[in-house]
């Protein structure tokens, strides 16, 4: 490690970290609460809270529209958030930031927009057998509506990608390769700058899922080339409903609204509608601009923290985690990726995963049991389901100690 990483290392106070996160602070069943639920959702601090309540209660008004002082407020207030955006994935414009409810939302927008424009029976989309449905049902839908087919790239034991299962793959009606930067259910880092050079050497565009990697590490979005990227404010500690869709200017200019309505046309007659230029022709409607007040003040959050130190502060926690829960009897870890993430999937031999994810409840901790809306991965894996502890910047090694404490304890239980 280099002496600038312990430097902010030793700047990463999680103690302090806890005390903007006021929920944390709580008992469920008479047990302090242990939220292991991160990969899910991510708790908000209260300066993310405050951004919220404060467009509330000193700016509402609607965007774009308006010639009040409350409705500059709010519109540059709206605005502000898509630069803090355009930096925090060191995109090149603000014009290639389209906001949306989610990373669902996102892909969903590339599909019906793109996807339909340029997409037709025949053609090939590849995902990899460990996407979360949202990277998943957009192509099937497209697959029963105008026949495009999606393949799979497998995984290897390890639950890293097959790589060399690429060249196969690979046709001359391959369009797109859409994949996940982070697996939510394995961990797994995609070696995604690889993919991408991989695809454009044969003209394919790549789409990547940063729902569960924006939170957790610095992305780049320029360094990476992708095309497309999606991402959700409410798994970096911002609010539901909010999300981003990051796409290339030039793609982006090529692609036809997804949704119709107000805000987003230059203009209309009884004949027919223009679009607004970029990236307004994407926002239909008026926006969730709260939760652009609230996505604004998580990347504040984040960023005074420094992407950097959460990345390590989280590895060397997750590390730490699953070091100790091998030593669990009747342990499976699925997903041994050297370069990971913190959610950790895993079984205990003959306790079902949703018996374990309530025996936890009863102690006070918070994980996800379940398909993890991953079912082509759990059959991959050979499982119905699985529990998962996903850890975020408040949790601390003490917590962890007490999570194996009582995994060991539900052994003896059931
Ligand atoms: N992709 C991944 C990898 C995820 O983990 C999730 C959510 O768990 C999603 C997509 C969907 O995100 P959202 O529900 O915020 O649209």
């Amino acid at each position: 490690m280099n002496t600038s990483v312990i430097e902010k290392e030793s700047i990463f106070d999680v103690e302090k970290i806890r005390q903007d996160f006021p929920i944390l602070d709580q008992q469920v069943h008479n047990k302090p609460l242990i939220y292991l639920d991160n990969g899910a959702t991510t708790q908000k601090p209260t300066q993310v809270i405050e951004a919220i309540s404060s467009y509330y209660l000193n700016s509402n008004a609607n965007v774009h529209r308006g010639l009040h002082e409350l409705a500059e407020r709010a519109t540059e207030g709206y605005e502000n958030c898509r630069k803090k955006v355009t930096s925090f994935i060191n995109a090149p414009s603000e014009r290639s930031i389209v906001f949306t409810r989610g990373t669902t939302e996102s892909i969903n927008l590339v599909a019906n927009s793109w996807g339909r424009k340029y997409l037709k029976e025949g053609d090939e989309v590849l995902l990899t057998e460990m996407e979360h449905h949202s990277n998943i049902v957009p192509w099937h839908l497209l697959a029963e509506q105008i026949g495009i087919v999606v393949k799979f790239i497998p995984i290897n034991s390890d639950g890293t990608l097959d790589l060399d299962s690429l060249d196969e793959l690979i046709s001359t009606k391959t369009k797109l390769i859409s994949v996940t930067h982070m697996s939510n259910v394995l961990g797994t880092i995609n070696p995604v700058k690889k993919i991408i050079e991989r695809a454009h050497q044969q003209n394919i565009k790549v789409l990547i899922d940063a729902a569960q990697s924006v939170p957790n590490m610095p992305v780049d979005v320029q360094n990476m080339d992708c095309d497309f990227l999606a991402f959700s404010s409410h798994k970096m500690v911002g609010p539901t409903g909010m999300g981003v869709l990051f796409a290339k200017e030039d793609i982006l200019e090529e692609m036809p609204p997804f949704f119709g309505g107000g805000e987003m046309i230059s203009s209309v007659t009884k004949a027919g509608s223009s679009w607004a230029g970029l990236p307004y022709k994407f926002e239909a409607g008026t926006p969730n601009i709260a939760g652009a007040f609230g996505l604004s003040g998580a990347i504040d959050y984040l960023e005074k923290i420094g992407m950097d130190n959460i990345q390590s502060y989280k590895t060397r926690l997750t590390h730490y985690a699953i070091d100790a829960m091998q030593r669990v009897p009747g342990m499976q870890i699925y997903g041994k990726a050297r370069d990971r993430g913190s959610a950790v999937s895993f079984n205990l031999e003959g306790i079902h995963p949703f018996d374990l994810a309530q025996f936890l409840d009863q102690n006070g901790i918070a994980i996800r049991a379940g398909h993890h809306c991953a079912q082509p991965l759990m059959e991959s894996l050979g499982v119905n389901g699985t529990a998962r502890a996903s850890f975020y910047i408040y949790n601390t090694f003490q917590e962890v100690d007490i999570f194996i404490e009582k995994l060991k304890k539900a052994t003896d239980f059931f």
